[in-house]
């Protein structure tokens, strides 16, 4: 039985990721199994997704559905059991430790839950730590264009303890986006954050893509979040279930639903279930 959840404001809506369009990362039968024999847990049971450039896409999901696992896997933190995942053109799943390192450090920006900044430095040299390391030097206009952009320009001689959480997560953003990475994967982006600042990174998450043509891949368990993005991804049990485009909480919240609903009925053969919004 078919049991994926397409949601669309339009049925006949092409996908969104034609294949006209660039792709950022795409992910083609990747599994991820964790132990063995009958304790093994398919974390990933064969996943199939493109994420276009230029676009702000969240991956949502119940917990334990594989979000973690899957962005790990997009983004060379972790091996993957079979299939492919790519960077742009580049299979990092057959790249080896040192090659996966460097592509990490010179193609992809990350954003954590817990903000991850070095405590000692100042706003300004943790947002150019990442060219330090690289041995690049700073784009000044790129530079001042994140702190702009971030409003961060009164807060750039501040350690991280002089900050506010929401301050800290905007550092942390402008530190990812300051090497122009080909994607930005951002873990609950908002999850420490009150729904005020949270609000403010995820707006900010949605300029760098629409006003300085970034690629975000955020995964989050919250629909209003998810909202801020221009495309919805669902896993469920490991797998694809389902595909929003210009999500609304209540969109999301429906799928989300949609999938719940699935888990919780018996199967029925022959029936493709579709959500409306
Ligand atoms: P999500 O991010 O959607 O909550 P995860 O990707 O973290 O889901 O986990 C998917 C499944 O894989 C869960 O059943 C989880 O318990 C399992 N899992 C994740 N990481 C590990 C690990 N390191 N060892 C064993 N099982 C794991």
């Amino acid at each position: 039985m078919d049991t994926t959840v397409w949601q669309t404001t339009d049925p006949t809506r092409p996908p969104a990721a034609p294949l006209t369009t660039a792709l950022a990362a795409r992910a083609r039968d990747l599994t991820k199994v964790y132990g063995h024999g009958a304790s093994a847990v398919h974390a990933l049971a064969g996943v199939d997704v493109d994420f276009a450039q230029g676009a702000f896409t969240a991956i949502m999901g119940p917990s334990g559905s594989g979000k973690s696992t899957l962005m790990h896997l997009l983004a060379g933190l972790d091996s993957a059991s079979s299939g492919r995942a790519f960077l742009g053109e580049t299979d990092i799943t057959a790249l080896g430790d040192d090659a996966l390192t460097r592509l990490r450090r010179d193609r992809v920006g990350f954003v954590f839950q817990s903000f991850n900044l070095l405590p000692m430095f100042t706003a300004e040299q943790n947002i150019t730590l990442p060219l330090e390391l690289a041995g690049a030097p700073v784009d000044r206009p790129w530079f001042d264009t994140l702190v702009q952009t971030l409003g961060l320009g009164a807060r750039l001689t501040h350690r991280p303890s002089e900050l506010s959480g929401g301050q800290q997560q905007r550092v942390a953003i402008a530190r990812a986006l300051i090497a122009k990475p080909e994607v930005v994967f951002a873990d609950e982006p908002t999850g420490n954050l009150d729904s005020r600042s949270g609000a403010e990174v995820l707006s900010f998450l949605r300029r760098s893509v629409r006003e300085l043509g970034r690629t975000i891949i955020m995964v989050t368990h919250d629909p209003t979040a998810a909202a801020y993005a221009d495309r919805v991804v669902l896993l469920a049990d490991g797998k694809i279930a389902g595909d929003i485009a210009d999500p609304t909480p209540e969109s999301v919240l429906a799928g989300l639903d949609a999938l719940r609903q699935l888990d919780e009925q018996p199967p029925v053969t022959g029936t493709t279930p579709v959500v409306g919004a």
